[in-house]
Order: C-alpha cells, then sequence, then structure tokens
C-alpha cells in the first residue's frame, strides 16, 4: 500500500440502489444523479462510469467547474445540469455545450438573454422557484417580469424545466413546510401552464422526497445520497421501512473505506495514550494505530468517540485523532497484527460501520462527512 487508506467502491451495491429507487418513482420519471461534491465524496472520475453502466444518463452538479469534471469523463448522450453557481463568463461554456442550468435571478435571466443572443444559441434553463426554502428561486413578485423575459426571449431561451428545492424534507418536525411546498410548487406550475410554458421537466424532489413524499415525485428527480447507499436521516429510514414494511434495508453502502494496522503496543493500566491528557487507560491496554487522521478526512470530532473495525470487532478510538495517525484500543482483540485490515467505514465479517456510527453522531452527518473524504485517496472499484 502505497497510500495510507483506500476506498472501494462497489459496483453491486451502486446497481442494487439506482434499481431500487427507479422502480421508486417509475419509469417515465427522468432520473437525474447527483454528483455534485466530487460524487459526495466517493471520486466522481471512479464513480461517473460506474452509473453509466447502470443506465442513468443524466447528471447533477452544483457548479461550473464540477461540469468541467463531469463533462470530461462522462459519454456524449449523457446530460449535465447545473443547480447552482455559475459565474457570468461561464454562461458561455455551458450554453456551447448545451449543459442546462438553474436560473434564479432576474440578474442570471437577463445575463442568459444577453449572452444567447450574441452566440445566436438558445441557452437551456431550469428556472427555480421559491416555494418556502427562502434560500434561491423566484419570489412571487418576480413572476411577472420572469414571465415576460422568457416569452419576450423564447428564441434564445429553452425552458427545459421547472423547479424548486425541498427545505428538509428528511425531518419529519418539517412535515407541514414541506407539504405546502409541494401545493405551492403545484400552484406555480400551474400558473407558468397558464402563462404558456410548457417546461419538459418539472422537478422537486431529492432523496428524502422521492423516500418519504410521493407526491414530490413529478416530471424528473434530483436524487443524491441515497444512490450512494446512505439515508438522509434515521428519521427518512424508519418512516420508509416501516411504510413499505421492511425488515432490511434497502439500500446498499457503495463506499467502503479501509487502511491497515500500523503498530501495536503494550501499555499499562494508569497511562495516557497520545496527545495531552485526553485518555487515560484503566486496565492493562493493547493499543494500535492506523495511519489516517484528521489531514486524511477522518475527523477530529472523533478524538474518544469513533469507532473502527479490525478483525471483524469494533474498537474505539482513543485519544485525540492526530493529523496523520489514529490510535485505537485492541486490548480485546486477539492475534491482531501489523499489516491487518482496518475499516472505517463498511462492513468486516458481521460487523459495520456506517458514516453515521462512524461516530454517535446524527446520520444526517453523512453528507458531510462523506464529501469531507479527500480526492487523493485511491479508489478501487469492487464488485
Ligand atoms: C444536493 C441537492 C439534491 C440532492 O439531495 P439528496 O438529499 O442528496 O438527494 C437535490 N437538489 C438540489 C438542488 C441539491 O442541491
Amino acid at each position: 500500500m502505497l497510500h495510507t487508506s483506500y476506498i472501494e467502491l462497489s459496483k453491486d451495491a451502486l446497481n442494487s440502489n439506482i434499481n431500487y429507487i427507479r422502480k421508486r418513482i417509475g419509469k417515465d420519471v427522468k432520473y437525474s444523479m447527483v454528483v455534485k461534491a466530487n460524487a459526495y465524496g466517493h471520486g466522481i472520475e471512479e464513480l461517473l462510469p460506474m452509473i453509466e453502466e447502470c443506465g442513468v444518463d443524466h447528471f447533477s452538479v452544483f457548479s461550473v467547474a464540477e461540469a468541467m469534471r463531469a463533462w470530461e469523463i462522462k459519454q456524449e448522450h449523457c446530460e449535465l445540469m447545473i443547480m447552482g453557481f455559475v459565474d457570468d463568463d461561464y454562461l458561455q461554456w455551458a450554453i456551447e455545450r448545451d449543459i442546462s442550468f438553474f436560473v434564479f435571478t432576474l440578474h442570471r435571466l437577463k445575463k442568459v438573454i444577453e449572452v444567447a443572443k450574441k452566440m445566436d444559441q438558445a441557452a437551456r434553463i431550469h428556472v427555480e422557484l421559491e416555494t418556502g426554502m427562502h434560500r434561491t428561486g423566484f419570489c412571487e413578485d418576480e413572476m411577472e417580469e420572469v414571465s415576460r423575459l422568457l416569452k419576450k426571449h423564447s428564441k434564445h431561451l429553452e425552458i427545459e424545466g421547472i423547479c424548486s428545492h425541498l427545505a428538509g424534507a428528511e425531518n419529519i418536525v418539517n412535515y407541514r413546510r414541506i407539504t405546502n411546498q409541494i401545493e405551492r410548487f403545484k400552484e406555480l406550475c400551474d400558473w407558468f401552464g397558464a402563462e404558456g410554458f410548457q417546461p419538459k421537466y418539472r422537478h422537486l424532489a431529492c432523496s428524502a422526497g422521492v423516500l418519504n413524499y410521493p407526491s414530490s415525485i413529478l416530471d424528473m428527480v434530483r436524487v443524491g445520497i441515497s444512490n450512494y447507499g446512505f439515508w438522509p436521516s434515521d428519521e427518512t429510514k424508519m418512516m420508509h421501512m416501516k411504510e413499505e414494511g421492511f425488515e432490511e434495508d434497502p439500500l446498499d453502502r457503495v463506499l467502503s473505506w479501509k487502511t491497515e494496522i500500523m503498530s501495536v503496543n503494550r501499555v499499562k493500566e494508569g497511562n495516557y495514550v497520545s496527545y495531552g491528557k485526553s485518555y487515560l487507560t484503566n486496565r492493562d491496554s493493547k493499543i494500535a494505530t492506523a495511519p489516517v487522521g484528521y489531514g486524511y478526512g477522518f475527523s477530529r470530532n472523533l478524538s474518544n468517540n469513533g469507532h473502527i473495525l479490525v478483525k471483524g470487532k469494533r474498537v474505539p478510538v482513543v485519544g485525540s485523532v492526530n493529523m496523520n495517525m489514529l490510535v485505537m484500543d485492541v486490548t480485546d482483540v486477539p492475534d491482531l497484527k501489523v499489516g491487518d485490515e482496518v475499516v472505517l467505514i463498511g462492513k468486516q465479517g458481521d460487523a459495520v460501520i456506517s458514516v453515521g456510527s462512524f461516530s454517535d453522531m446524527n446520520n444526517s452527518m453523512n453528507y458531510e462527512l462523506l464529501t469531507r473524504l479527500p480526492n487523493h485517496i485511491p479508489r478501487r472499484i469492487v464488485p
């Protein structure tokens, strides 16, 4: 092992998740897989071709920089959509390639018209509407002006979609807010229809929408985290499994993160381990290290808090997580040797470390912990 750890990406798990979601949305709904933030930390270069093999042909990213990376790897027939940041200077780049993007301010809309006119080409846009998240999207008082501009410049605008985003569908306390948003979005779609616009895709649902709010599934879905086999939150999982009557998790984790034992030491009772005084041995202990620390994506928050798998057993991280290594208490693991496999995220025997239980933190940390996985860790594709 040249690098200090590696990430495995499972083809079968990805395929099974995609099939599961596809079955749920039905075959007439466009499936856009969200691959922003380096495919949620999985590694877009490796993952995107794997997704294509599963038959998905539409990808959503956040920015032009991400779109450029995806553009380099994707097959020609696959489509790209930018949901967030597009600098004025890069509008031309996107329009030239027929990459679609969200438009959510009058500034953006006017610039798009200006650039598309100059290029004498139509820009493919998705008009984002404010429905209750109060983040991005056209507000009610802008709608007349938006409609006027869209009509006036119809030659240079292809209105491919209208969309909005749900404000926390993974959390049941937001139930009213989310159902109001779904209603509001449908009203706005009707208003758009009455104005004479017939966009190909109306889209609102993210993972939690698809899993818990079937009424948010319209002509297209933008699904991220659940493709990778993670739930948006524990609640989403509980609600979904209860509704469907499942005993077992229908999603499979695509990613595993592994390293190996670097050293094993004996430490007598009553000694501090690693920097400072945060961990004191309360028995004669066996302490092991692995060459992964916060500098490699293993959060310092997991100091004296996280767990790791060795020899199919869960062992605690002890002391502070260092920049390049972490220390674990392996007193209860017999026959542990240098070079033995260490699982930071994933399965080993019957034991599992999900990203959520990676610490005892809430599952909604999945998003953050995943996207912190550095791109320099080598990826290996496994069945
Ligand atoms: C990230 C994102 C999604 C996907 O969300 P998941 O919860 O990962 O499915 C969908 N839409 C927008 C606008 C997003 O930013």
